[in-house]
Formats: C-alpha cells, structure tokens, sequence
C-alpha cells in the first residue's frame, strides 16, 4: 500500500519494533530501525536470554497481529515452529507420597495457546526486514535524546568498527517525522516523551525474582519419534504450584523445555547464601515434586548458581504519544509481569491498533499531505485514549493471574467455578459466556471489555447461587434453629457459613 513518504524510526528491535518497522514499511515510509545491541542474527551478538525468557505464550492477539502485517509467509512461519500447548498441566504430590499429573484444558472448545522461541520469532521478523528496500538497520545505536518539538534525536554509536579511539563511542545526530518507541521496560523513549508530554507514570518492582531452567530433551531423542523427544508432555504448560511461589516449564522445538522459577526475594537469598547448593534440591523436592527427575539435582544446582536472578516490573503510563512525533508501543508502555502470557502479545495488538487507526485518519486526510501531521496528531491521541485503559487492564490482570497460577488452581472453588463457566458457554451459547482465561488468550475484544463482562459473570453467578441455592438454605437453617436450637441447628449454621465463605471467596477471585 503506497501512502505519503514520511521517515519513520523504530526504536528497539525487538519482536514489537521490528513488527512495528513492518506495517510502517508496508505503508511506504522510509523506515530506519534503531537499536542498541547488535544483530541478534551475529553469533558474536550477547544471547538475548542473558536477559530474557527463550520460550514465550504467543495466542490470539499476537497472531492476529501478525496476521495483518500483509506478509502471509510471517504467518506461516510462525505456524511451523510453534508447539500448541492445550491446557496447564499441574504437578504434585498426594499425601501418601504418590506423584501426579493433573492436565487442566484452557479452553472447552479445544483451543491452544503456542510455545515460541522468542529469538527465532525475532529473527524472522528481522530478515523479513531486511528483504524490504525502504528499510535500514542500525545496530548498535543507543537513543541518548530526542528532542520531539524539533523532531531530532541522538544517538551513541558503538559499532567497533566505528569507534572513536579516544572515548571508544561517537554520537550522531538524526531527524525524522515520526518515531515509534519500542525500547522496552527500561525505555529512553519514553523516559524523553515525559520532558514533553504531561505524563502520568507509576512503576511497581513485585516481591519476585525468576530465574530460568532447562529440561534437556530425552537422551535418544534423535532415533525417536518427533514427540517422544520431550520428557513431559509438549502440548501443555507444566505448573509447579508452590502457593508462594512457582516453577513454570514451556516445551522448545528440540525437545527441551524452558523452565522458570518465580519466589520472593527472600526464598533467593536464602538458597543463593547456601554455597554448597545442596538446599537447592532439598528446596525443589519439597515445593516442585520430581523436577529432580527432570533437571538432575547437579544441573539445578549449576543453573540456579549461574543464571540471572531477575526481577519483575509492572510500568503503567499515560499519556502514549506527543503531538505527531511520537508514540510508544510494548513494554515501553505496559510492561507487566509475565503471568498471563501477554506482554508480547499485547505488545504486538498495539502496533495493529496503531496501524489501523493512523490508516483511517490517513484516509481522512484525502491526500492532502500538508494536513499529514495534524490528522496524525489527531490519531495518536485516539491511541492513547484506546490503549491506555487496555494495556491498565491486562497490566492488573497479569499481576491476579500470578495468584491462580501458583496457588487458586488447586482450589475446588476455582476449578467449579472454571466448569460452570465453560458448560455455559457450550450448552447456553446465547448467553454469551466465556471464561476470563479464554477472552483474553482465544480472542480480540479489548481487554478492558474482557474485564468488564468477566465481572457482570461473575456477579450473575453469584447472584443466581445465593438465590438458588444459599436463600432455600438460610431459611431451612433458621427453620432448624428455631426448631431445635441444639445440635442440628448448630449444623445446618455450619453448612450455611461455609457455604456463604465459599461464596464470599468466589467474589474475592475474581475481584483481586
Ligand atoms: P523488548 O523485547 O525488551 O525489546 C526492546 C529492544 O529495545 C531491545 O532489543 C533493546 O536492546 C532495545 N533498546 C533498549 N533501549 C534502547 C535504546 N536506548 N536505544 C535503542 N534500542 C534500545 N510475553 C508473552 O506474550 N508471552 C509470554 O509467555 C511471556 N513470558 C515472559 C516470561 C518472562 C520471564 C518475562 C520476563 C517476560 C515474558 N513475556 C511474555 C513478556 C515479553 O517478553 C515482553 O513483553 C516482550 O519481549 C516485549 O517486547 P518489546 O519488543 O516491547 O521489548
């Protein structure tokens, strides 16, 4: 599609700036894509799990961000090295010692959310990139400042080959029409917008450290069927609920599985103070029943001691944009903890989300293109208007799942709840009904919307149980009292207070 020519800079190429570079470049526009690491596609280039997670959650919104990224063969990569992983697949121990496996479906219908190696899904991205001729790379640039009234910004290059012998970096100068900030949590973008725009901003770090861990695939995996090459099985996401804390495994294409374990700070010093590391799988033998068996208690122990100890951070921020200059995109804007799987999806509907709107302010302008700026202006503060009460949305809800995860997946309360959802939603579907988990992983309404009718959910629900059932109750209960003010009365109260306790938890799920 061949709009007006702009020069368009993505900071940050990561899978939403490069995804963001792509529907800018489809457009037309000179796309120049700064960032400050190297090509991740180099081998010298640092891995970028010396930070980040391997293995990531890709469902609906992500896909269907992709899906409009006008490159069907994007999509069809994607399918071909992605793993579907059905439901959670929970692991514990009985109180007589036996280990279980207990597999939990996301979704009555059968759909499945995807593993993804993030650095593949971030590679193909950039040599798709790299095949467009309106698009440049600059590697090893980092953004040091904008100046987003003058459209300018510098840059500290550190391209070996262009080192400064003296202070071993050079700084460059550029100007652009419009920037697309997708620098990540640590964001320099939006750490300049705040010099311009009035911006509200709130930054939480949460009582949890995570450190990844890896299942290696079985020994004789190459003789093997493709999938008895994975030690558990691929199609789920394998939970260790430890209340407190969790361990988390993802399968990987060749067999592995990415693992994570999220605790509070506090259960890190402890196990980080032990030098020996024999705590460490007395720890997991305790809290995350057979993964001794998976990961051999000398790996764990070498893993924990070796891989980064790595905190979560929840930004939230509005505005997202300035003037017609620039606007922020992914973690930049939104970071947020990984518990719901949609830091990098809900990164990638933003770039749909922008695209769509800046077309239709686009085709407002009628190819007038002295009117370019303002209708972009116009679109950029309808973005921040849609986005912001969305990406809040998923930001909380993110930060409750960590709650179901680790520990509400064990509960009665939260699996009849879960059940009583998904059966309405099969043999009742003019109501309209679906589970929270699903609107938000198998679906593309606004997560604010997801909130919105998951809470009506859950008010009818209860609703119709005290009416159905804890009325006839309370007035049995007092009939019983009245009656015979002893032992049976005493009973039918307990009955009716544990019933009302169950019904107050339900509220409470589904409020926090
Ligand atoms: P990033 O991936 O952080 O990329 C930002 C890029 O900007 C980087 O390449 C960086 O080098 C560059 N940059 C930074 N500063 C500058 C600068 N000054 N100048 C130039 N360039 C700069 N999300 C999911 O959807 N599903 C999951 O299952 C999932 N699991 C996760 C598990 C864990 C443990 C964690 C921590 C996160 C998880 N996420 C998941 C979240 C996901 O990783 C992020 O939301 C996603 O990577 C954000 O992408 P991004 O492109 O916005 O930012």
């Amino acid at each position: 599609m061949e709009e007006r020519k702009q020069k368009v800079v993505v900071i940050g190429a990561g899978p939403v700036g490069s995804l963001a570079a792509l529907y800018a470049a489809n457009r037309g526009h000179d796309v120049e894509i700064y960032e400050l690491r190297g090509d991740l596609r180099d081998p010298s280039t640092t891995p970028l799990n010396f930070t980040r997670s391997i293995n990531l959650a890709l469902s609906e919104r992500g896909l269907n961000a992709m899906r409009h990224a006008n490159q069907p063969r994007l999509i069809d990569y994607v399918m071909g090295v992605t793993i579907p992983m059905r439901g959670r697949m929970i692991h514990g121990k009985r109180p007589d010692g036996k280990l279980y496996e207990e597999a939990q479906d996301y979704d009555i219908h059968g759909r499945s959310i995807l593993a993804i190696d993030r650095g593949d899904l971030n590679k193909r991205l950039l040599d798709m990139l790299e095949e467009m001729p309106n698009v440049t790379f600059f590697f090893n640039h980092k953004l040091t400042g904008a100046d987003f009234k003058r459209n300018k910004a510098w840059f500290e290059v550190k391209d070996e080959s262009t080192y400064n012998l003296r202070d071993r970096s050079r700084e460059i100068e550029i100007d652009f029409d419009f920037m697309i900030g997708a620098d990540g949590a640590h964001s320099a973008v939006r750490y300049h917008l705040m010099k311009f725009a009035r911006m509200d901003y709130q930054q939480q770090y949460i009582d949890t450290l995570w450190c990844e861990f890896q299942i290696a695939p079985k020994a004789d995996s190459s003789s093997s069927s493709a999938k008895s090459k994975f030690r558990i099985s691929p199609n789920h996401l394998h939970i260790w609920p430890g209340k407190e804390f969790m361990f988390i495994a993802i399968p990987s294409e060749d067999g592995s599985f990415t693992c994570t374990l999220f605790a509070p700070a506090a259960i890190y010093e402890q196990l980080e103070a032990d030098t020996t590391g024999t705590s460490i799988p007395q720890f997991f033998d305790k809290y995350f029943p057979g993964v001794t068996s998976l990961i051999a208690p000398a790996d764990l122990v070498s893993q924990f001691q070796s891989n980064p100890h790595l905190p979560l951070i929840s930004i939230k921020c509005k505005p997202y944009h300035f003037s017609s200059s620039v606007v922020i995109v992914g973690d930049a804007a939104h970071a947020m903890v990984p518990f719901y799987g949609q830091g990098m999806n809900a990164g990638l509907e933003d770039v749909r989300i922008l695209f769509d709107i800046l077309d239709k302010h686009d085709r407002m302008t009628n190819d007038d293109s002295s009117l370019e700026a303002s209708q972009r202006e116009i679109a950029l503060a309808e973005y921040s208007a849609v986005r912001v009460p969305d990406a809040h949305a998923i930001n909380d809800l993110a930060l409750q799942n960590y709650i179901e995860m680790r520990s509400s997946v064990l509960s009665p309360v939260y699996r009849w709840r879960k059940a009583l959802e998904e059966w309405l939603s099969v043999y009742v579907p003019s109501l309209g009904w679906q589970t929270k988990y699903s609107r938000v992983s198998f679906g593309n309404e606004r997560y604010s919307e997801v909130v919105r009718k998951s809470e009506h959910q859950g008010q009818v629900l209860v609703r119709s149980l005290v009416g159905g059932v804890g009325l006839p109750l309370l007035v049995g209960g007092m009939w019983l009292w009245f009656r015979y003010k002893g032992a049976i009365g005493r009973a039918a109260y307990g009955v009716f207070y544990n019933f009302m306790g169950m019904v107050c938890r339900t509220i409470h799920g589904r409020r926090r």
